[in-house]
């Protein structure tokens, strides 16, 4: 593990970055957080494993970060240069294009969600044992993404944070996903507003 990623300049990271929610400071969402996830997020039985790739973590698009902030009891995995060997957990599940359809009855199941552009996520679900081992899941075909700051595959692409709003809505119930696509749409918003772009519509 490590021997392949690379050392790349700071992507996206114009300017310094809030501590806490490792936003822009301009566009911390602290605030949301706080507002819709409480200071110590959400309370979930469903512990989220977030796994993010080192080279995902510099970017200041990411939203995995965040959905690790909003969900308590969340554990970030870093993978790449600095990144430990992740521990596989029993009965895990992992987040995938692929799989069975995720349902109700898998709440309380450690979840693996990958946090890193698709090809690397492909071959990180290959190769790391504790991603091999999890049971594959899906999200059911829903609306397109709400993410406005990358250009996805397809739209039925979603970033990291809708991608778990979305499974958390399952697993947890409408209040959860509520919270966290509230929290997506300011981070959109104010990242957007950075950049000088209005959102239409
Ligand atoms: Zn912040």
């Amino acid at each position: 593990m490590g021997k392949k990623s690379r050392e790349g300049p700071i992507r996206g990271l114009a300017g310094a970055c809030c501590v806490r929610c490792r936003v822009r400071l301009e566009a911390c969402v602290c605030d949301v957080l706080a507002a819709h996830a409480g200071e110590g997020g959400l309370a979930t039985g469903t512990p989220l494993h977030l796994v993010l790739h080192a080279g995902e973590a510099k970017k200041s698009t990411n939203t995995g970060y965040l959905a690790a902030r909003a969900l308590a009891g969340s554990v970030v995995h870093l993978h790449g240069r600095e990144g430990r060997a992740i521990v596989p957990r029993p009965r895990a599940l992992v987040l995938t294009p692929e799989g069975r359809p995720l349902a109700a009855r898998d709440a309380g199941r450690p979840v693996f969600v990958i946090d890193a552009a698709w090809r690397q996520a492909r071959r990180m679900r290959r190769k790391l044992p504790a991603l091999v081992e999890a049971e594959p899941v899906r999200l059911a075909p829903g609306p397109p993404s709400r993410y406005a700051l990358r250009v996805g595959p397809t739209p039925a692409h979603l970033s990291t944070l809708e991608a778990v709003a979305r499974a958390w809505g399952v697993l947890e119930g409408p209040a959860h996903r509520e919270a966290l696509e509230a929290i997506l749409d300011v981070f959109v918003e104010r990242s957007l507003a950075l950049r000088g772009v209005k959102r239409s519509g």
